[in-house]
């Protein structure tokens, strides 16, 4: 909408001179602040006190910095002489009114925000953001807030991975929860009103091949058309992927580690490319600092701690790493990736790294 700068202004505080006036002591003739009018032309060996972002008036081709001169109020000797342009911001010299200045798609970070903002744009038109359902399935499951059995547990995977969706940023709302026993009847309807109310149905539990696990044979029964089930990946293995026209299902396990990388590793990219990220999922090189034994041909993600403090990244495993062991996952800061392959990775060797890169809620 407007010319960045919008008007020709001092980058400094200082004075606004001729420069082809050289070092001639100058007159001051009157002071110019931020968003004052400039006034009229100064002529030969005039000069104006003016201030950071202050238009320049006619005339005024230099801005002097102050501590590179000697002025005593009605007069100002610069210690060097100027070339015409020091100091300023000419009109239009970032970008143009009329100029696209980011494609269409682009995330609103806080710096594209502010960009919006300095053009004078109060509102704006962005994607509608998808309605994310948290369907949690156990019978053991106690609800946050409320008992839990003596043999159950709380619900964790529920309020993480909420959690989850509303860290990714605030075009997310605070998406639906729902909680359901393994019963198949019941399984279904849940499942049934999630699928009408969501975009994306993320469910965890009930998805691996026990006799219990009901979710995938009700999502599939309600018309969702299966395009994965199961990864050799650890921690993750027995996640489902499904569409039911443009809906996306994901399947998570119940291990409350697993439901929370699975999401890191296969839901979070998939939001990002819809938010207008182009990387999906970002690795960086890092080496390690220990040992670590894997199942060959398994890929494998360990909780680890990213040291930045040397040239190089490096990183360590944190704590046990069972995927229901949580306390490894709450202190790691990022997920090593050791591929499918080998059967071991040794220390000092250079792997991958994705950073857990949690907003905080
Ligand atoms: P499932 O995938 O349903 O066989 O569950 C695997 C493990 O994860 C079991 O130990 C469950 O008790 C546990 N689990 C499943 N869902 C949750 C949940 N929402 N919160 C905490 N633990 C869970
Ligand atoms: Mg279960």
């Amino acid at each position: 909408r407007l010319d960045s700068p919008r008007f020709d202004n001092s980058a400094v505080d200082g004075y606004g001179v001729r420069a082809d006036d050289g070092r001639m002591p100058r007159r001051v003739v009157r002071e110019v602040g931020a968003g004052d009018e400039p006034g009229p032309a100064i002529g030969p060996g005039e000069a104006v006190r003016i201030f950071t972002g202050a238009a320049v008036p006619p005339g005024v081709d230099a801005v002097a910095m102050q501590e590179d001169c000697r002025a005593d109020g009605r007069s100002v000797e610069l210690n060097e002489a100027l070339r015409p342009g020091a100091n300023l911001r000419r009109r239009g010299e970032e970008y143009r009114e009329g100029d696209v200045l980011l494609p269409a798609g682009t995330p609103i970070n806080p710096a594209v925000l502010s960009l919006l903002a300095a053009n004078g744009v109060s509102s704006f038109r962005f994607r509608r953001p998808p309605h994310v359902v948290i369907v949690s399935t156990g019978e053991e499951l106690g609800e946050l807030g409320g008992e839990v059995a003596p043999w159950g547990v709380y619900n964790s995977n529920g309020p993480g991975l909420a959690a989850a969706i509303l860290s990714l940023g605030s075009w997310f709302g605070q998406p639906m929860t729902y909680q359901v026993g393994d019963r198949a009847e019941a399984t279904k309807e849940t499942l049934r009103t999630a699928l009408h109310e969501a975009d994306i149905l993320i469910t965890t539990g009930g998805v691996s091949v026990g006799d219990r696990d009901l979710v995938k044979d009700a999502l599939e029964e309600l018309g969702v058309e299966r395009v994965f089930w199961r990864i050799s990946m650890k921690p993750g293995k027995p996640v489902f992927f499904g569409v039911r026209d443009k809906k996306l299902v994901f399947g998570l396990p119940g291990n409350p580690v697993s439901a929370l990388m699975a999401f890191h590793l296969l839901v979070r990219p998939a939001f990002r490319r819809m938010m207008g990220h182009e990387q999906a999922l970002e690795t960086w090189p890092a080496r390690l600092k220990s040992a670590i034994d894997k199942r060959e041909g398994r890929a494998e993600f360990v909780r680890g701690r990213i040291d930045g403090g040397g040239d190089v990244l490096e990183v360590a495993p944190t704590g046990r790493q069972a995927s229901y062991m949580m306390l490894g996952t709450a202190e790691a800061d990022c997920l090593i990736h050791l591929p499918t392959g080998p059967g071991r990775f040794e220390a000092g060797e250079i792997v991958r790294v994705s950073l857990l890169r949690w907003g905080l809620i």
